[in-house]
């Protein structure tokens, strides 16, 4: 070997410091990414570990061997409960618990009986479970970033068979008590997938977080942030006014008086009532529909490979859903509704074109009595 085992593991040690630290950044930048704290105390804990090993000298007693190992264990549970939270932020961490457990059990109990050989097995044994756990929330979250994602199960499996390689080795080999650290082409392979493993998949880490904090602020940019539906900037980048549309149904919805909401029930109630609305679209609206608020109290649908009629039907959903709400506007017991215009696309007609159609129709639903939707007349063809 090029380079002796000690001084690989400081190496790695070294290595492992500095990635927690651009973990920790991560997270200090985005408190919400407990993934990124977790991951960045278990790599704490694992570079710690091999730190301890490297500087051990030729020693082999109880503390030296249980103590980096103990601190291995309870690095890759950190690490594996990560792997879950970056998965699904509500997951629970529990199972890591659990495994970490067991697995502390399963390295000390042996230990303390002084039978060092099945107290390392039990170590490889649950460091490779642990890294195939990881393998598979990984796995399971890999259509968030495929290639990051897949490269990270990878080094996740190979350091899962360099563990088990080691393991498999300790109990060929058959001793019960070691006297040093077992050296052979299992441990080799152990250190160098330790030393890549650990760099990969703390470098992928980072990545991961960073596309996930581009992909926060693409939403949120796009959403408006009372009602949860797209906002103007994010409708009129999907379509622009100058697109042609003919197979494209738009549906403009304004909530009737509204302003007696506000004056009579308050802002916030006013901000309720919006968002009451918006919810209101999202389950009546289909998959491929696309809800947007214009400004204020006023509301775009898009509906797309619907004729007239199936969108009215639509849009005359949304408007009885709302009044059956009997939301009060607290002026007698008139309740809240809406109203709108309905238009679809000509051809050769452009989405601005279809959007003042739509708004002409808004206009006459509005004076002929409000609460109910409005066709659009067809666009005279030139
Ligand atoms: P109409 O039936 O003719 O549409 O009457 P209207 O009262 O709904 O129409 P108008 O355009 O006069 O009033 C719209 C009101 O919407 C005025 C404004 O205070 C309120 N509004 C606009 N944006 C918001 C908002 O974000 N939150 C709340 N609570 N109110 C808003
Ligand atoms: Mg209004
Ligand atoms: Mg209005």
């Amino acid at each position: 070997m090029l380079i002796d085992n000690a001084s690989l593991l400081i190496a790695i040690a070294f290595s492992a410091a500095a990635l927690m630290g651009a973990l920790l950044i991560g997270w200090l930048n985005a408190r919400q990414e407990r993934y990124l704290a977790y991951a960045a105390s278990g790599i704490a804990l694992v570079a710690t570990a091999l730190a301890i090993m490297g500087l051990r000298n030729g020693a082999y007693d109880f503390v030296v061997v249980f103590l980096p190992n103990f601190l291995l264990l309870t690095g890759f549970g950190l690490i594996y409960a990560a792997s879950r939270l970056f998965r699904d932020i509500q997951n629970s961490i529990r199972p890591a618990v659990i495994v970490w457990a067991i697995s502390v059990l399963a390295l000390s109990a042996p230990l303390v009986a002084g039978l060092s050989g099945p107290g390392l097995f039990s170590l490889n044994a649950a460091s490779a479970i642990f890294m195939m756990l990881c393998a598979r929330e990984y796995w399971l979250a890999r259509h968030e970033a495929p290639a990051a994602l897949v490269s990270s199960v990878i080094l996740y499996l190979l350091s899962a068979s360099s563990f088990a390689a080691c393991a498999v080795m300790i109990a060929l080999e058959g001793e019960m008590v070691l006297t040093g650290t077992p050296e052979n082409w299992a441990e080799t392979f152990n250190s160098i997938m330790s030393l890549v493993g650990l760099t990969g998949i703390g470098a992928i880490t980072l990545t991961l977080h960073h596309a996930r904090a581009a992909r926060v602020h693409r939403h949120e940019a796009n959403t408006d942030s009372l009602t949860g539906v797209l906002n103007r900037r994010a409708l009129f980048s999907q379509f622009n006014e100058n697109d042609i549309v003919p197979e494209l149904a738009v549906a403009m919805f304004d909530l009737d008086h509204f302003k007696l909401v506000n004056d009579r029930r308050g802002h916030a109630e006013g901000d309720r009532v919006l968002q009451v609305f918006a919810s209101i679209l999202r389950a009546e609206l289909r998959g491929a529909d696309i809800a947007a608020r214009l400004g204020g109290e006023e509301f775009c649908v898009v509906f797309s490979g619907l004729d007239r009629e199936a969108a009215k039907t639509i849009a005359e959903r949304i408007r009885t859903a709302f009044a059956a709400l009997a939301i009060p506007v607290g002026q007698g017991d008139a309740i809240a509704t809406v109203s709108a215009g309905l238009a679809s696309g000509g051809a050769e007609e452009t989405f601005a074109s279809l959007l003042s159609r739509a708004d002409a129709a808004l206009y006459q639903a509005k004076r002929s009595g409000r609460n109910q939707v409005q066709l659009a007349a067809l666009r005279l063809v030139a």
